[in-house]
């Protein structure tokens, strides 16, 4: 049995559905909604609602969700946008839909979110939006972005594709920056499949980015089938394809009932994995910052440097051998080659992100994942400390 379990694989995720997912997803079949109805409706309350935000707007994608907030921001072309560089591919690729160009600016080595000076040194007359990237679930520090942004009348667009359940004090992510964009993909602390979420405390914001989602429609589609709808409707303006389906929301609802007890187990999780590794040279383990919730999208372990004789890449090629799945986030975004082809970007061009994603690993970190894992895990990073220590 010992035997075996050693042999099993830690996958580095596994989705928490279980029969309320079925139930709900089978009842939005059974009810006829199979594309946007009234459980979009009600899960976009709920999230409204959970990060005290007043208006919410559900997509098919956190990346569908940044490109409407930065339209409704009027963000176009030869504008700039200012975010980070440690950032997944989405939140370049929103700005450049708009035919605006992101702006880079570097993070803080600690936390790998955005530093607010160079932030305002990344600042320009061109400057139309700043999107903030709550890295692994852990806040920006948004009292120094806010102030920036509002001194120059900036708006603030949230990558708080990690951040559901971030918290600085008692504000959640998603009640702070102008407009917040929220991510549902499977793997992200909270899902529908596919899918995301834009949170506003301006109704007229949320009402663009409702009617871009849809074509540009003047209602709803939904209303347009119901019996209070009418067949009439308008195009006022070049509209996407972005709304949410019933179905994605069923599996959003039956996952927002245990959402709380989800995140007290990632917490549970990430706070064991530190305090096993805390101790070994060879690590440096992710922060918490005092005041803050830390939604613990991702544990992002990094490799400090002198301590090994092998490198980032041995370890994680070494835990695969043990059977333990791993990830990286993030590349910079600035060396893939698309960019470095388009904006001419070289190696040192962004050197903190470009040190830190360099020596950053991300273990395994999910509602299901057992005590007996994670010390699983650390044992073998441990072990691994030992056996190639310089
Ligand atoms: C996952 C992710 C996104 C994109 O989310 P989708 O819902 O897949 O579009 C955007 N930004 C960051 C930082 C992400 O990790």
């Amino acid at each position: 049995m010992k035997g075996r379990r050693t042999r099993d694989f830690v996958p580095f995720y596994v989705p928490p559905t279980d029969g309320r997912e079925i139930r709900e997803v089978t009842d939005s079949i059974r009810s006829g909604w199979l594309t946007t109805g009234p459980k979009v409706g009600l899960f976009e309350k709920k999230i409204a609602q959970h990060v005290g935000a007043h208006y919410a707007v559900a997509v098919n994608s956190c990346t569908a969700g940044l490109h409407l907030a930065l339209a409704a921001a009027g963000v176009g072309p030869g504008d700039e946008v200012v975010t980070s560089p440690y950032t997944f591919a989405a939140t370049g690729e929103a700005i450049l839909y708009l035919g605006a160009r992101p702006v880079f600016a570097d993070i803080d080595p600690l936390t790998l979110n955005i530093d607010p000076d160079r932030l305002t040194r990344a600042l320009t007359r061109s400057t139309r939006a700043i999107i903030p990237v709550h890295i692994a679930g852990l806040a920006c520090d948004m009292k120094a972005i806010m102030s920036i942004a509002r001194k120059r009348r900036i708006p603030v667009i949230d990558d708080a594709a990690h951040a559901l359940g971030t918290e600085i004090g008692r504000r959640a992510i998603g009640a702070i920056a102008d407009m917040t964009c929220f991510s549902f993909y499977a793997t992200k602390n909270l899902t529908t499949g596919e899918g995301g979420m834009v949170t506003f405390d301006d109704r007229r914001m949320a009402e663009r980015v409702r009617r871009l989602s849809l074509h540009g429609l003047t209602r709803d589609a939904w209303k347009r089938y119901s019996r209070a709808g009418s067949w009439r409707y308008d195009i006022v303006e070049l509209g996407y394809k972005y709304n949410m389906t019933d179905v994605a929301a069923a599996i959003g609802l039956a996952q927002l009932t245990k959402f709380d007890r989800m995140q007290r187990r990632r917490r549970q999780i990430a706070r064991r994995y530190t305090r096993l590794l805390a101790g070994e040279a060879a690590y440096e383990t992710p922060v918490e910052i005092p005041g803050t919730t830390h939604a613990w999208h991702l544990y992002i372990l990094r490799v400090n440097p002198g301590v090994l004789r092998i490198g980032r890449g041995a370890v994680i090629e070494a835990l695969r051998d043990r059977g333990i799945g791993t990830s990286v986030h993030f590349q910079p975004l600035h060396l893939f080659s698309f960019y470095r082809k388009t904006f001419g970007y070289r190696r040192g061009a962004f050197p903190i992100t470009e040190r830190e994603s360099a020596r950053a690993i991300s273990l395994p970190l999910y509602p299901g994942l057992s005590d007996a894992a994670v010390n699983r895990i650390c044992e073998a990073l441990l072990d691994l400390a030992r056996r190639h220590r310089r």
